[in-house]
């Protein structure tokens, strides 16, 4: 998926070298002093727009500059009303922190969603959910279905990849983490929830964006199939897909994601957060099938 971005990327900085040769070819001494004073207009205006295309997920922690200020302040806002949740605060000041930290992520998502214009991401440029030209299976409800308050999102896996994983694979980051499963395996939603976006034909394959009532998103890409439909309501443990290999990747697994906001570059460490919601995900890694198994390159 980054490999995408990357090559989104790499169009502003191509043209920023042709305007740097521009500035080398004689020019009139009169027409000098308008020249350089556009080709500097130019080149801030490029600088502006390369900035603006990184994507937030792009930094060392996930995020960069004032998006990582941005997501820390959230994350200090949520802390809070989790802490005076859990003492019992008056309501009006549980309620008082509510709204801070719903003000301070009104201004993340300001930034994620110009981040996401910029770097193609498909929730933020079709938040429609394209819905009709993704490959959807069956979308009935399977009987007998347990409805845990949280769950994994997937049975029977490797764990491969994880957050922040860093390796000759991967340009960036990786930004989820990775269950290794065979294609065809059924994916689900790992609490209750509103399906945000399902998105096909980019790097992250078929997605699946769930809003949960926490305030959290949860992804769930490069599925063989999507179950489910923009704006229906899901369970936990509701099968959403099933996992496949679409997209950027080189062998099928389920990349997951747990974010702010149902953008890309605002995820948090998935496997954390999952244990708060008292899910257990542990399990062998993937060092004993590493051979066989590539993901995610890029990301
Ligand atoms: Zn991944």
């Amino acid at each position: 998926m980054g490999r995408e971005h990357l090559a989104r990327l790499s169009r502003p900085r191509a043209r920023t070298r042709t305007t740097a040769r521009t500035r080398t070819r004689p020019a009139g001494s009169g027409r000098a002093a308008g020249a350089v004073l556009s080709v500097l207009t130019a080149l801030s205006a490029l600088l502006l727009l390369v900035l603006t295309a990184v994507p937030a997920g792009a930094g060392t922690d996930g995020f960069r500059g004032e998006t990582a200020r941005a997501v820390r302040a959230h994350e200090r806002a949520r802390a809070r009303v989790d802490r005076l949740r859990e003492e019992d605060a008056p309501d009006t000041e549980v309620r008082a922190a509510e709204r801070r930290r719903k003000a301070v992520r009104a201004g993340l998502w300001d930034l994620l969603w110009a981040t996401g214009r910029n770097s193609g991401d498909p929730v933020a440029v079709d938040a429609s959910g394209r819905d009709g030209h993704c490959p959807f299976g069956d979308r009935s409800r399977p009987a007998g279905q347990r409805s845990p308050a949280w769950t994994a999102p997937i049975h029977h896996y490797w764990l491969s990849a994880g957050y922040a994983a860093k390796g000759s694979r991967w340009a960036h980051r990786h930004t989820g983490q990775d269950f290794a499963v065979d294609a065809g395996s059924p994916v689900y939603a790992v609490g209750s929830g509103t399906v945000q976006a399902t998105t096909c034909g980019d790097g992250f394959g078929n997605q699946v964006v769930v809003r949960h009532r926490d305030g959290y998103f949860t992804q769930y890409a490069h599925l063989s199939r999507i179950d489910v439909r923009k704006g229906e309501r899901v369970t936990a443990g509701r099968r959403i897909g099933l996992s496949g290999a679409t997209g950027n990747v080189t062998g099928p697994h389920l990349h997951f994601e747990v974010r702010i906001t149902p953008y890309v570059g605002s995820a948090v460490p998935p496997l954390p957060w999952l244990r708060r919601k008292d899910v257990r995900v542990g399990g062998a890694s993937l060092d004993a099938v590493r051979r066989n198994y590539h993901c995610c390159r890029g990301r």
